[in-house]
């Protein structure tokens, strides 16, 4: 069997979020860079599909073009209210002065994969499955699935939660503490949406996870419920049974579904949380997204941190061949961008999570004093934003 090498300065390892921002901040870098995904684009990823308002402003620190396009990408629902449905069922809801939006991530890392894509200095590889990484006296050599290797001085893992660049170059391993499982099914026609809000619900047996309904084009929303690991084992729990049948008897809801229409499978997928610290770098590499476990403990968003750490990987990758320095040293200069940006954020967000983990009446009284007190509505939408 024959394999070709390819040469290459930098081998993205995915090219979800994190590996096509990060592609993007190589896009002035001069540096030869190879995309690679196992996919082929668009492609669907199972996601709550919700995309932070702070990815705009990340984006534009890249090139403004990208902010704009982001602006001109019509695919999305617009959203700048959370509602929160307390386990005793009073709502709340809280409004945003910056605007996120909801876009299914088949559209949405279709958008950002073909700006990387349009790139001089970027080849893309798809349907190309990274199955190894080895180490070589000067780099990495890189074996994918089609008779294709790679051999590159640097290589940045942005393959999702089940990343063979973090199996191959770290030790990390999966703990239940620091994990969430989710799933997710796309509705059509869920009566009462509200639009431009997001809405959690929140069921005493199910905290800290919640029930989520995000309204997306076409009368269409994503719908779906998210747990920590370590209670989906102690409580033998299957998520999509579990979604079901909330949605079939808890009656507000019931009521609501009635007339809906399920258009796609129940999906999905896992969640490794930023809320402890992992190796995201060593000698020659970097970790970004759910590669590096940078999921929000509390809220399960990782489209943001991925986009962020993509964008601090490129421009880190930058620096050490400026230097002509590929040491693990080096490298953790990006760690400490990295945490700097999220690391007290998520360890408060750990901290409020241990502390609503099945309180329902925290989550009642919240909702409760908020509704009294200005003050108190403000700091909570601080928190939640
Ligand atoms: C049910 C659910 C709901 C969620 N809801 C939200 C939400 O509403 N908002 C939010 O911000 N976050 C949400 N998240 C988290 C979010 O999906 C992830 O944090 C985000 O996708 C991380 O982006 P990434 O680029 O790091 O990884 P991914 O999006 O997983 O991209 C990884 C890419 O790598 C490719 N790949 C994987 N393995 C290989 C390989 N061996 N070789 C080559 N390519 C490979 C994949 O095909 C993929 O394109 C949710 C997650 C789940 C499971």
């Amino acid at each position: 069997m024959n394999l070709d090498t390819l040469k290459f300065d930098i081998v993205i390892c995915g090219a979800g979020p994190a590996g096509s921002t990060c592609a993007l901040a190589l896009g002035v870098s001069g540096l030869k860079v190879a995309l690679i995904d196992k996919d082929s684009f668009p492609r669907e990823k199972v996601c709550g599909d919700a995309v932070a308002p702070y990815v705009k402003k990340v984006l534009n620190t890249i090139h403004p073009d990208y902010a704009k396009a982001l602006d001109e990408f019509t695919l999305k629902e617009k959203v700048n209210r959370i509602r929160f449905v307390a386990p005793n069922k009073k709502k709340l809801d809280i409004q945003f002065a910056d605007e996120g939006f909801i876009s299914t991530r088949l559209n949405f890392d279709n958008f950002l994969f073909n700006l990387a894509a349009k790139l001089n200095n970027v080849q893309v590889f798809l349907n190309t499955t990274v199955k190894d990484v080895i180490r070589i006296d000067n780099g990495f050599h890189i074996l994918s699935g089609n008779n294709i290797s790679f051999e590159t001085r640097m290589v940045i893992g942005c393959d999702g939660a089940h990343s063979v660049v973090n199996k191959k170059l770290t030790h990390t391993s999966m703990d239940l503490n620091h994990h969430s499982g989710a799933v997710r099914a796309y509705y059509k026609n869920v009566s009462g949406l509200a639009p431009g809000t997001f809405e959690f619900h929140f069921f005493k047996d199910l905290l800290p996870g919640y029930f989520w309904i995000f309204p997306l084009p076409d009368n269409t929303a994503n719908v779906g419920l998210g747990l920590l690991s370590q209670n989906i084992s102690n409580e033998n729990t299957n998520l999509r049974n579990k979604m079901l049948h909330i949605i079939a008897s808890e009656p507000q809801l019931k009521e609501r579904f009635e007339k809906a229409e399920m258009i796609s499978p129940v999906k999905g997928f896992g969640l490794p949380l930023g809320s402890r610290k992992v190796s995201m770098s060593g000698k020659g590499f970097m970790l970004c997204g759910d590669a590096a476990s940078l999921v929000d403990p509390l809220s399960g968003e990782g489209i943001g941190e991925a986009i962020v750490s993509g964008r601090y990987a490129g421009w880190q990758a930058q620096d050490c061949f400026r230097k002509n320095d590929f040491s693990a040293d080096c490298m953790k200069d990006y760690d400490e961008a990295v945490y700097k940006k999220f690391w007290q954020h998520h360890l408060n967000r750990y901290r409020i999570r241990k502390f609503i983990n099945h309180r329902a009446w925290i989550i009642n009284g919240l909702v409760n004093l908020a509704e009294k007190n200005k003050w108190f509505y403000r700091r909570l939408a601080k928190i939640m934003s």
